[in-house]
């Protein structure tokens, strides 16, 4: 199957590189480099991925990328000019699956894009109920296998894993699951991350279903095994 990526981006330069990279490993690409129309072509075109400039004339990114997301789920790589901006964009719920800042390298983004397109070919299961959060008990059941978690670790995945795909920023993990924030920094989630991974690393899962966005946060992602 032939993907095509859709490239919405208002720098030439940027637009040009991109699909000379993706046009090399035999992906179809097509490019806007103006926010109008956009939505319409998604509608008509189904594209495999999109790339999104944040910044746009005629209509911006978040816009569009809210206006796609009432009637697809394509996996939208989100770019912006500021890292800052990233927390700001999770906090709207835009809807994007990634996040990526300029400058990039486009080897890097075709690394994300191919990322996605694995995904797509993998078909990711988003509301398969393959585990069992046991509240009372903190417990994590699959496959007749169990894991113990911490409270503080099982509210936070629980908090991923109720809402798949969605990306939380370590800002949104530490108001929604933290009570006590003297305690915790950012460095603190990550951290509790790294424990909980290892945990439900002792379950025989399809893959780690907890996925790093980059500078931006983390989601729960489970895989078709
Ligand atoms: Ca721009």
């Amino acid at each position: 199957m032939s993907h095509t990526i859709l490239i919405v981006e208002d720098e030439a330069d940027i637009a040009d590189v991109t699909q000379v990279y993706l046009q090399a490993q035999g992906l179809n690409t097509h490019w806007f480099n103006q926010g109008l129309n956009v939505v319409e072509w998604v509608k008509q075109h189904e594209p495999s991925v999109i790339i999104l400039d944040l910044m746009l004339p005629g209509k911006d990114g978040v816009s569009i990328c809210q206006e796609i997301r009432q009637f697809s789920d394509v996996p939208i790589i989100m770019t912006t000019a500021k890292v800052q901006e990233v927390d700001r964009l999770i906090g709207l719920d835009a809807g994007a699956d990634d996040y990526v800042c300029k400058p990039f390298s486009t080897k890097e983004l075709v690394a994300r894009v191919n990322a996605m397109l694995r995904r797509i070919d993998r078909q990711v299961i988003k509301s398969a109920p393959a585990l069992q959060l046991v509240e009372g008990s903190y417990t994590v059941m699959y496959q007749g296998q169990r894991v113990e978690l911490t409270q503080i670790e099982f509210n936070l995945f629980q908090l991923l894993y109720t809402h798949p795909g969605r990306i939380y920023s370590r800002g949104q993990i530490l108001d929604l699951v933290y009570s006590d924030f003297r305690e915790v920094s950012d460095r603190t989630v990550d951290s509790h991350i790294r424990n909980l991974r290892k945990k439900l690393s002792q379950l025989s899962l399809p893959n780690d279903p907890i996925r790093s966005v980059y500078g931006a946060g983390y989601a729960y992602e489970m895989l078709a095994p």
